[in-house]
């Protein structure tokens, strides 16, 4: 029975067609459902985190909700946004549970406090007995009231940072729609590549090409995504690894700590798969 937890996240990405509004990718959910199974058979402890994609983002975009109040409408937004989230999240629950997976959702918006848009408050007894008595968190990108701004949109990569400062994971897997991290957005540049290791060394050079991405949506596209993991390994030594998920076995291996294409991100010692 192994003790280390994982956090693995789920692109919007990759579970949502991002071009069509409110459309789910059920072949892909199925899939990565089934990898994750495996990986949890070995008894190690695992929470799921997911993006939304085309879901709650057409609608938070409209609302401008990542903003905060900014008019009348803006709390219809938030909560118009909030049951989008929570319908993608709804349609990966019934997979997990179909296959089996004990899972239990923990919505952001229902437990979360932000400030400035970073989460500040957040009970985590819940997730923790959760943990403890075997069942399989799943939580996600969301709306979350701010102190400051009175909503805001908290990816999954904040959520995962909150997670990670309280629960002190030992890796966590960022599955998106790219091998990893690349000198320059790969869907747009054919001569991009890729960039296998990102430590204290290379951190800067890295930032400098993730600012390049042009797809910035409501949660900050790929350079918010860097620099919200490499704080995470920094400050609690967990190792992140960028993967592409929706190649067939990546999120498997990389839960179960295999060799697998994509960009490990490593704040303090170098990383050695186990084979
Ligand atoms: P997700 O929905 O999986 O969270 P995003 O769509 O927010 O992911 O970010 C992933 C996208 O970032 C990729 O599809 C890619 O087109 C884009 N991107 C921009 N710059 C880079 C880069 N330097 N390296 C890799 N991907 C990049």
């Amino acid at each position: 029975m192994e003790n280390k937890l994982y956090l693995v996240k789920i692109g919007g990405s990759v579970i949502t067609d991002i071009k069509r509004p409110n459309t789910a990718r059920r072949t892909e959910i199925r899939r990565l459902s089934t990898e994750i199974k495996k990986a949890l058979a070995s008894g190690k402890k695992v929470i799921i985190g997911h993006g939304g994609g085309s879901f709650p983002h057409t609608v938070a975009h409209k609302y401008m909700v990542h903003k905060g109040f900014v008019n009348g409408d803006s709390r219809m937004g938030a909560s118009l946004t909030q049951h989008s989230a929570a319908s993608l999240n709804s349609i990966v629950m019934e997979q997990l549970l179909e296959d089996g997976i004990q899972a239990v959702s923990f919505p952001p918006s229902a437990g979360a406090v932000a400030k400035d848009c970073r989460i500040v408050d957040w009970n985590m007894n819940p997730i923790k007995q959760a943990l403890k008595d075997g069942f399989v968190p799943v939580t996600y990108g969301d709306v979350v009231l701010d102190r400051k701004q009175g909503v805001c949109i908290a990816s999954t990569e904040e959520v995962f940072r909150y997670l990670a400062y309280k629960l002190r994971p030992y890796k966590i897997v960022i599955g998106t729609d790219v091998d990893g991290l690349f000198t320059a957005d790969p869907k747009i540049d054919r001569q991009a590549s890729m960039i296998r290791e990102i430590g204290p060394r290379n951190i800067a050079y890295a930032l400098n090409f993730a600012s390049k991405s042009r797809k910035v949506d409501v949660t900050g596209g790929m350079k918010t995504k860097l620099v919200d993991v490499y704080k995470i390994s920094k400050r609690t030594g967990a190792i992140c690894q960028i993967v592409n998920a929706r190649v067939p076995g990546r999120i498997e291996k990389a839960l179960e700590d295999l060799r697998v294409l994509g960009t490990v991100i490593n704040a303090h010692t170098p990383y050695t798969p186990s084979r």
